[in-house]
């Protein structure tokens, strides 16, 4: 049975937001491709076509960075072979949207703005984003959910890195009044402290969501715990994993914990939720009403079925800044290009991560990963910053490695002493150390980590 607060945040909550607020069609969107989610392979393809060559026809007819590097092929050529053509576009690297920032984007009137990522891989980027854009990114996600068995509208828990200032004053009061609105309840994932792992645990088995979200790591640490001490759990009805690599033993550990199923999700900031698994976890959807993924080999040519590659993603609706062949700095194993439940959009069987190490803290609690990411490359980065690393040398020692931008030099320390009292805050009391550097080597298996933790005996994320 639908509870109050689900008919209050599928029936009013959201369609005020979004339809009168806002006036986003997300729930137009959403609503279109619950319907032709189903239609058979050749329809589907169709459509990603068509979207693909009006794409690659908007970009080199508007968009200079396309147009220069892409001499050979003409609009109206790229629009009725989009496959081909999309074939013949070069690789963009995160580099190139540092670089060419100005001539990748386009004048349009689509209420552009620009979003910042402190990257994945420890590279923060800066890229420009539309409202088509987002009510597609937006729709994806609540689909996803659906995907998930969670309907929309449904009770949700989300445990979230959140920004400095949503634990005080008037930002808490308003997150406080639309997690209400919208059935939600935000646990910071930022403060992973053992107290407030029990703390989030009791919140979860009272309010026993039909969603649990968060991070893969801090979903693993939280599920650790709830073993660990045997803290009463009552099972949420799904957990969706939806950032981090979600690594087969960390998906039992915490199915186990929780006593429900996990469903993955993939998705960066820069071109938002892009697959996720149905409830045959057969693999995960490659979501091609948005997106065009491709896994390729060193050579850039597609790998076939089980095999693994780079991930180059182009998304279809962002016409302000095209992301086309994107190099996300992630691989995958490409799965089937078929589903028991019968949806057509083809497989990634896995998303082969990084692994990050989360730091750990004298309480046994621990910081994220994705913690560093957000305070170093975004909340304190205005652009300086070009690479970071963070080693955990001991409990109480830490260094963090910089490279700057490109012409950045010392400012790219400029706010050292911030950034230092924001990790002591949450990593407890430490001696931290800043280092520049020209270059942050790769480990001995070729991958960048942007955190490592050398502190022994703990639980690691990824041991
Ligand atoms: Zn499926």
């Amino acid at each position: 049975m639908m509870g109050l607060r689900q008919i209050l945040a599928s029936r009013v909550s959201d369609p005020l937001l979004w339809k009168v607020v806002k006036r986003y069609p997300v729930l137009d969107r959403l609503s279109e491709w619950r319907e032709c989610q189903w239609d058979g392979a050749p329809a589907l393809e169709a459509r990603q076509m068509r979207a693909l060559g009006a794409l690659l026809g908007h970009a080199l007819a508007r968009v200079p960075y396309y147009a220069e590097r892409v001499p050979g092929l003409t609009p109206d050529g790229a629009a009725s072979a989009p496959d081909a053509s999309l074939a013949v576009f070069p690789v963009l690297e995160k580099r190139d949207l540092i670089l060419h920032a100005d001539s990748l984007t386009c004048e349009m009137d689509r209420g552009s703005y620009w979003n910042l990522t402190g990257g994945s891989t420890g590279e923060p980027v800066r890229f420009l984003q539309d409202r088509v854009y987002q009510t597609c990114a937006l729709a994806t996600t609540m689909l996803f959910y659906e995907w998930g068995g969670v309907p929309h509208g449904a009770s949700h828990i989300k445990l979230w890195g959140a920004p400095r200032d949503l634990g005080s004053g008037s930002v808490a009061r308003r997150r406080r009044v639309a997690d209400w609105l919208f059935n939600r309840i935000t646990l910071d994932a930022f403060d992973m402290s053992e107290r407030t792992m029990r703390r989030y645990a009791e919140t979860i088995a009272r309010t026993r969501p039909t969603c649990l979200e968060g991070y893969a790591d801090a979903l693993y640490e939280l599920a650790v715990r709830v073993e660990r001490f045997d803290l009463p759990m009552n099972a949420p009805g799904a957990i969706v994993s939806s950032a981090g690599t979600l690594l087969p033993r960390m998906r039992e550990s915490i199915e186990r914990a929780f006593g429900t199923e996990v469903f993955d999700r993939y998705g960066t900031r820069e071109v938002g939720n892009v697959a996720a698994e149905c409830d045959r976890h057969e693999g995960l959807h490659i979501f091609g009403e948005t997106t065009v993924l491709e896994v390729v080999d060193e050579d850039g040519r597609a790998v076939g079925e089980g095999e693994e590659g780079e991930i180059l993603v182009t998304n279809l609706h962002n016409y302000t800044m095209p992301l086309i062949r994107y190099r996300i700095g992630d691989r995958a194993v490409r799965g089937a290009d078929r589903c028991s439940c019968g949806r057509a959009y083809p497989l990634l069987a896995r998303v082969v991560g990084r692994s990050e190490s989360c730091v750990r803290r004298r309480d046994g609690g621990v910081v994220l990963p994705e913690f560093f990411i957000h305070v170093i490359g975004v909340e304190y980065n205005d652009g300086s910053i070009g690479k970071f690393q963070v080693v955990q040398e001991a409990l109480d020692r830490i260094t963090v490695v910089i490279v700057p931008s490109e012409g950045a030099g010392e400012r790219a320390l400029a706010r050292e002493n911030e950034i230092r009292a924001r990790i002591q805050q949450m990593v407890g009391d430490c001696e931290i150390s800043f280092v520049l550097a020209d270059r942050i080597d790769p480990t001995p298996t070729g991958k960048h980590m942007y955190v490592i933790s050398n502190v022994r005996g703990s639980d690691n994320c990824h041991a």
